[in-house]
């Protein structure tokens, strides 16, 4: 599935080349925020004054607005809705995508950002070498790294909401729930069968340390329950096993996935699931 070797760093094909030739100088959505025309202006006013957007510490800069004006004039967002979450980083909201069906649009905040924390995250990934730059460089270098982390975790087969579109400092995913709502993160629901739920769990954190990456903050409440299917999300800070923290990050999701797990019945540990994932296949998979 995936075709180049963990930790086989002299390969050309290490993870994350795909990031050589981008510029994050310049978007889009900073040139229509300057350039300012009639219709963006209004699309701009209309954006502020939806209430959805009132909630508390979501007061866009003017290239953020360019960003979502550059979402609808693409097509990938037709109409937005309400917010799913609100964060200190980010909010998610609903909205109605492309072809009407309901997409996921995470915004982050770039006055708000805790950007030095997200700059620990983009050092040592060596997709972003050399990305040193403003607050807001950092910031569009997470979500193009969240973009990325999705398509890679979606190729080594690890269920995460399909990526549809990145803009800037804005991310348009597949929206996971129903009409009813957003889908439910793990410790919101009853889980029937821990044992089946926790194999699935270690099955797709091996999936995805074979594939070169850590998720870093993978947790009940980072993994969620959409049509009876466990899906991990929130992958912005997944780094690569090259990262100098990568092994740490893993460490704690162990013992994250292993504390929730075990409080469950399952005979797991932090331990027993670190040595499982570097075991390859597991035994329970045969
Ligand atoms: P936190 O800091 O709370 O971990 P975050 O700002 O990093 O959050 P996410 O964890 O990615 O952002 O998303 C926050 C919440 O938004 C999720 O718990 C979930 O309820 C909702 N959400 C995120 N992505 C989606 C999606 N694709 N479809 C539906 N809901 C989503
Ligand atoms: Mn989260």
């Amino acid at each position: 599935m995936t075709d180049f070797g963990l930790l086989d760093t002299d390969e050309a094909d290490v993870p994350g080349d795909e990031w050589e030739e981008i510029d994050y100088a310049d978007t889009e959505a900073d040139r229509i925020a300057r350039e300012r025309d009639r219709e963006f202006s209004e699309f701009r006013e209309r954006i502020k004054d939806a209430d959805q957007f009132k909630v508390e510490e979501s007061v866009f800069d003017e290239a953020t607005y360019g960003a979502l004006y550059k979402l609808v004039q693409d097509g990938y967002v037709d109409a937005f809705g309400g917010p799913l979450s609100t964060g200190k980083e980010a909010n998610v909201y609903e909205a109605i995508g492309e072809d009407g069906e309901t997409v996921a649009v995470k915004v982050y905040l770039t006055t708000t950002s805790n950007f030095r924390q997200m700059g620990d995250y983009l050092e040592g990934d060596p997709r972003f070498e050399g990305i040193k730059g403003s607050t807001t460089d950092v910031v569009i270098a997470w979500v193009r790294k969240e973009s990325s982390n999705l398509e890679r975790a979606r190729a080594a087969g690890v269920a995460v909401p399909e990526p549809v579109a990145v803009q800037r400092n804005v991310l348009v995913m597949e929206y996971l729930g129903d009409e009813s709502g957003p889908a439910p993160t793990l410790n919101e629901v009853s889980i029937e069968n821990p044992e089946t739920a926790f194999s699935v769990v270690e099955e797709y954190m091996r999936r995805l340390y074979d594939a070169g990456l850590v998720h870093g903050d993978l947790s009940e409440y980072n993994i969620v329950v959409h049509e009876d299917q466990l899906v991990f999300i929130d992958v912005g800070q997944a780094v690569t096993v090259h990262h100098p923290n990568a092994e740490d990050f893993l460490d704690r999701d162990c013992r994250n996935v292993a504390s929730f797990f075990a409080d469950l019945g399952v005979d797991v540990t932090a331990e027993s699931l670190r040595t499982s994932l570097e075991a390859g296949a597991a035994p329970r998979e045969k």
